[in-house]
């Protein structure tokens, strides 16, 4: 999807010292892709309980879009779903997503305020056009047309 091999980098993701300890580094998910003509209002989504996530491609969806909606959906995997208010997206949440996307791809200071989604995908690219094909991320092919290399 958009240059990026996702099952691959799931792999790789499921490594990181951040879920070490965790049920990820132990078992894969079920992983989906969901197709879309536009830009949906879900780019995602994680079932803790069936061990599943979903990853929906779009059009202009750019390779940042692609990584930052698959750590976070697997960032939802890892801690599940808590009590009170904040059911998904609570500190423990933000504060994992954080550190994997440090650990992952070198992303640090960024703080997404309102919305949780984005932030980091700006944040990923930014990376990505300022290191190009340097990059040690599976983008080898995200110079393609967004939209040509679903996979
Ligand atoms: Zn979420």
């Amino acid at each position: 999807m958009a240059g990026v091999d996702l099952r691959r980098e799931m792999e790789r993701l499921r490594a990181l010292p951040v879920f070490a300890d965790g049920p990820l580094a132990r078992s894969a998910p079920e992983l989906k892709v969901r197709r879309s003509g536009t830009r949906p209002n879900r780019l995602g989504f994680a079932i803790p309980d069936e061990w599943r996530l979903s990853v929906t491609a779009y059009p202009e969806i750019r390779p940042g879009d692609v990584l930052e909606t698959l750590l976070h959906e697997l960032v939802h995997l890892h801690v599940g779903r808590l009590r009170g208010r904040h059911r998904w997206h609570g500190p423990l949440f933000k504060r994992t997503l954080s550190r994997a996307m440090a650990e992952a791809y070198g992303i640090v200071d960024v703080r997404p305020r309102n919305t949780l989604h984005g932030a980091y995908a700006e944040a990923l690219e930014a990376r990505r056009l300022r290191e190009g094909e340097q990059l040690e991320l599976p983008l080898a092919t995200a110079i393609a047309p967004i939209g040509v290399a679903l996979s």
